[in-house]
């Protein structure tokens, strides 16, 4: 049996995450903030690197290209400022480098999927005081959002159309009086089509 080996990467620093922090599951963590900072090597050899800290009582990561590439690609944003407070998805990955096989820290190519549900609390509406409910697709906090906006107060769906049925009271529209007697050019009157027809045949009838 080989005995193990130790990358010499491994020995870099153990004062940030590594692919040697990931031990059976994923690492799921929350930005709290990124920044460029002098990081000494095992080696005593400083560097500047850019390092991601955490929420979470973790050590902080040393973001590489690679990195910050997926996260720029999951969250739409290249500006760190955009991070914080995103939740990214660690693991280890087995990547080739410079010939031979490593395990590389890396960030799972999509948004971690959220633990727990979260739980909102609900909200009542300014009306009739009922819980406001999802209604036609809308999420109950999306409606909230929208009626504090619109009637500077939560509403549920159905207070929100007897409001806006308030507000647009359906004008009764006219009804037009029929007075003239449709003519058309012959100047015949009211006749139907197969009135039409027998007098136009009568007429003929006639001739002979
Ligand atoms: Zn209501």
């Amino acid at each position: 049996m080989e005995p193990i080996k130790i990358h010499w990467k491994k020995l870099h620093s153990y004062e940030y995450l590594g692919a040697y922090s990931i031990e059976s599951a994923d690492l799921i963590l929350t930005i709290k903030g990124v920044k460029n900072e002098t990081v000494t090597g095992a080696d005593g050899k400083k560097e500047e690197c850019t390092v991601v800290r955490f929420v979470e009582p973790v050590k902080p990561m040393i973001l590489n290209v690679t990195n910050a590439k997926t996260i720029q690609k999951i969250y739409s944003t290249p500006y760190i400022d955009d991070w914080v407070g995103k939740k990214i998805q660690l693991y280890s990955a087995e990547i080739k480098a410079f010939g031979e096989l490593v395990d590389a820290l890396r960030i799972r190519p999509f948004k971690p999927k959220s633990v727990a549900p979260v739980q909102t609390a609900a909200i009542s509406c300014g009306d009739c005081k009922k819980n406001i409910t999802e209604f036609g697709g809308a999420s109950a906090e999306k409606i909230a959002g929208h009626t504090k906006k619109k009637y500077g107060m939560p509403l549920c769906a159905a207070c929100a159309q007897k409001r806006t049925g308030a507000v647009t009271e359906s004008v009764p529209a006219e009804t037009e009086e029929i007075t003239d007697i449709p003519v058309d050019s012959d100047g015949v009157v009211g006749l139907s089509e197969t009135e039409l027809k027998e007098f136009a045949d009568s007429t003929d009838g006639g001739g002979k």
